[in-house]
């Protein structure tokens, strides 16, 4: 699948190590989505292989096939392991940044580079980023570790401040289009999704997998009827709690940057009654949903914390006569 903005910068990534100034730590962070992933692979792609074209790896040398094909021996990838039963670890681990750094001081058995991708890097817990501290501490010639972070300010500043930062630049929205095109969604589609994933087109794609512009409708119904008083807050607290919380929190924020955008004075609900838009209240409580969407990942009671935040969502709004 190629992806032209994720392309450019493994290209122009490319003539630094081609030059000689590529960093031997590399931080590849930025919102998920972009294509980070992909970048890394590349990259390394580029840099083990050993007849390179127009700054890309060429994807027919030994290199190449060997990567393609995951066995290639000078590159290494770290990434969330299965415990006993089976389940996959949620953080990475010492051990793991231990076997890697013993590893790095093995000779390249195909002699140009070793190559180490960390994803994600920001679930590394403090053992392991003390321990991978210790091995950036000691760079070695020819080695490149790569730490690929949806949220790259969770990992240790020591840590990030030993790193050079590298992500692709998101693609114009008319490029963005012009590749989900190449990817067999249809324009109408593909705009919708776009919008709502912020413009980065991996995550619109599977935002249209996910089959998530049925939830933003769902959630802009359900809004629109907490809106006017139609539906109460905590029975649909309830309901957003069973599917996807986050994610709708996430849709109602979205939903309240168009109405910015649009400056739409009102709110239509599906009940045919309207509310008056109050734009600072709506705005502050967008704040408070995007802190809300943070706490997902604690102990607090999210259902009530929903309930709450969708009370207050019919305060920023005054039912109209309209
Ligand atoms: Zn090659």
């Amino acid at each position: 699948m190629a992806m032209p903005w994720v392309d450019a910068e493994v290209a122009r990534v490319g003539r630094l190590f081609a030059d000689g100034r590529l960093a031997h730590a590399l931080l590849v962070g930025g919102p998920s989505g972009l294509g980070k992933r992909a970048f890394a692979e590349r990259l390394a792609q580029r840099i083990l292989c050993r007849d390179p074209r127009d700054g890309l790896a060429c994807g027919e040398c030994r290199d190449c096939r060997q990567l393609q094909v995951g066995s290639h021996p000078d590159f290494r990838r770290v990434s969330f392991e299965e415990r006993k039963d089976g389940k996959l670890r949620t953080e990475l681990t010492v051990a793991q940044i231990r076997r890697l750094s013993d590893s790095l001081n093995l000779t390249a058995q195909h002699g140009a580079a070793v190559v180490a991708v960390l994803d994600p890097a920001d679930a590394m817990n403090a053992n392991a980023a003390n321990a991978l501290l210790k091995t950036l501490e000691e760079p070695q010639p020819g080695r490149f570790l790569m730490l690929v972070a949806d949220r790259p300010e969770r990992l240790a500043i020591t840590l990030r401040s030993r790193c050079q930062r590298f992500a692709p630049r998101p693609p114009s929205r008319d490029e963005a289009l012009a590749w989900m095109a190449s990817q067999g969604h249809p324009r109408e589609t593909a705009e919708i999704a776009l919008d709502l994933a912020d413009g980065l087109p991996l995550r619109a794609i599977s935002y249209i997998e996910d089959d998530v512009i049925a939830l933003q409708k769902a959630v802009r119904r359900d809004l629109g009827n907490a809106a006017t008083g139609k539906q109460a807050p905590f029975a649909l607290a309830k309901e957003w709690m069973a599917d996807r919380p986050t994610l709708r929190l996430e849709l109602a924020v979205e939903l309240v940057r168009e109405l910015g955008r649009k400056k739409l004075a009102t709110l239509e609900a599906p009940s045919g009654l309207t509310a008056r838009v109050d734009f600072p209240k709506l705005a502050a409580w967008a704040d408070r949903a995007n802190r809300a969407r943070g706490l997902f990942g604690t102990t607090i009671r999210h259902e009530l914390l929903i309930g709450e935040l969708l009370l207050d969502w019919r305060v920023a709004f005054s039912e109209s006569a309209a």
